[in-house]
């Protein structure tokens, strides 16, 4: 295939794109197949002469979409979605021509300016002072991971780069119990350690307690340890628990600890004021994560860490060799140094389409309708006499259970959750509370309608009263 081709290709991409997406409810959600089974139809070589683009086309067409599961399902509730609006898709296919690396502003001035201008729309549309500036990453685990290594730095007044962690005091990072495996992740990536990822308990509102916070900093530094910093929870994957975020941070900032706050499903929403209470204080982080790439209808990949002081950072990943010394003209900022790859994709770009393709206004009526069908779901579910609610968000997310009276609620759990995706009208994931089973529901898909959340309801009703059924000698109530 050569460029001259890609008119005729493309055109025929986008076809095929667009017929998929008018055809997608009409396909399971979750692929069918078996593992392995879609592996064993791939040559075990690379072909040594080239193929004519129509075979390849054609094979595209047969064999990948039926081994997909559908992340732009309309009834794709499980997970956080990672949702795709139209207007991203095509922005993604532009950047994709345009294939270019943004590592520098020298390498792609509308790269870094789009950039830059992008945060700026982002920060004011979600509410946030102008002190924040910051930059798109890949994704939320990255931008955890600079921030923990920040908090690192600082801790050891940024000694441990050169000289490595040996000869360094114990550091100490603390989270609530609902926070992200990423979390985690960057204890054990930054060299702090597993062991030194303190997870504080939380209380019925599923908020770290800040009195245990405080007792296990206090107690920290008794022990001769040195608090690093705190990760605040908004919005928790498991069950989208948030952390007091105000108090949280106040605290911490009493013993002088860096405060990164993981907002990268819930921070999108914060677009509609009435969702702002649930991050009141946020403006004292000095770090937070959002992943537009979750629900703000930008796909993947696309995660904005917002920086009080991006200066911290830079000074702890950034790496200035003599070949990247080309500063930006009029000191334009290398968005390289405050990450970790070099290279960067034009992510932007798909910001950019996105906001003016649907306008504050529209992305805020899709969040608004998210939360209002997950709430009518939870209170139709809830209803049902063996269905018991386990948690609970504020925002478009909950999780239930199958509990009749005399059941075994959580083998129950497991086999609906089995029945639900294996018959693929809906997806949904599991989860656990307190060591109980249950049933993660969200939405959070472009093409998702009111219509689509109440199916699902019927769908779980209906392999509920399945399960029952055989529970109870009695005839199903519905
Ligand atoms: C999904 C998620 C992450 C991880 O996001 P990636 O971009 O996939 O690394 C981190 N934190 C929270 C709260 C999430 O929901």
């Amino acid at each position: 295939m050569q460029y001259s081709d890609l008119s005729h290709w493309a055109a025929r991409a986008g076809k095929w794109a667009a017929g998929y997406y008018s055809g997608l409810r009409d396909r399971p959600v979750r692929s069918k197949l078996d593992p392995g089974e879609f592996l064993r139809q791939i040559p075990l070589a690379a072909p040594e002469e080239p193929e004519p683009m129509e075979r390849l086309f054609a094979d595209f067409e047969t064999m990948i979409p039926d081994a997909m599961t559908h992340w732009q399902h309309p009834r794709f509730f499980a997970y956080f979605p990672a949702n795709a609006a139209p207007a991203s898709i095509l922005a993604e296919q532009l950047i994709s021509s345009l294939a270019c690396n943004c590592m520098l502003w020298q390498t792609s001035p509308a790269g870094t300016e789009l950039e830059i201008r992008m945060l700026e729309w982002f920060r004011e549309a979600v509410a946030l002072p102008p002190g924040f500036s910051g930059l798109i990453h890949d994704s939320a685990t990255t931008s955890t991971l600079c921030a923990v290594l920040t908090m690192r730095e600082r801790a050891l007044q940024w000694q441990g780069l050169a000289e490595g962690l040996s000869g360094s005091p114990r550091l100490r990072i603390y989270a609530s119990e609902e926070n992200h495996s990423s979390i985690d992740k960057a204890a054990r990536l930054s060299g702090i350690g597993q062991s030194n990822l303190v997870k504080i308990a939380t209380d019925e509102s599923l908020a770290m307690h800040p009195a245990a916070l405080r007792k296990a900093i206090e107690e920290d530094l008794a022990a001769g340890l040195t608090p690093a910093g705190v990760v605040v929870c908004v919005g928790g994957t498991a069950n989208g628990a948030f952390d007091k975020v105000r108090e949280t941070i106040e605290m911490a900032k009493e013993f002088d600890l860096y405060c990164h706050a993981d907002a990268a499903w819930a921070g999108s929403a914060m677009l509609c004021p009435e969702f702002r209470w649930l991050w009141d204080g946020i403006e004292n982080a000095d770090s937070i994560v959002i992943n537009p790439n979750k629900w703000a209808g930008v796909q993947m990949d696309c995660s904005i860490q917002f920086l009080a002081e991006p200066d911290q950072q830079a000074s702890t990943v950034g790496m200035r060799p003599e070949y990247l010394k080309t500063h930006g003209k009029g000191g334009m900022v290398d968005f390289n140094e405050l990450t970790i790859p070099l290279g960067r994709r034009f992510r932007a770009l798909k910001l950019w389409f996105v906001f003016r393709a649907y306008g504050l206004a529209g992305l805020r009526e899709m969040f608004r309708n998210h939360v209002k069908w997950i709430r009518a779901a939870e209170l139709k579910l809830g209803a049902e006499p063996d269905i018991e609610i386990v948690t609970s968000s504020p925002l478009a997310l909950f999780s239930f259970r199958l509990a009749p009276a005399g059941g075994d609620a959580d083998r129950l759990t497991e086999l609906l959750l089995q029945r639900i995706n294996d018959d693929g009208r809906i997806y949904l994931t599991p989860s656990a509370h307190r060591g109980r089973n249950a049933i993660r529901m969200t939405a959070g898909t472009f093409s998702c309608t009111e219509e689509d959340v109440m199916s699902a309801c019927q769908v779980i009703r209906e392999m509920a009263s399945s399960l029952t059924g055989a529970v109870k000698p009695s005839p199903a109530s519905r």
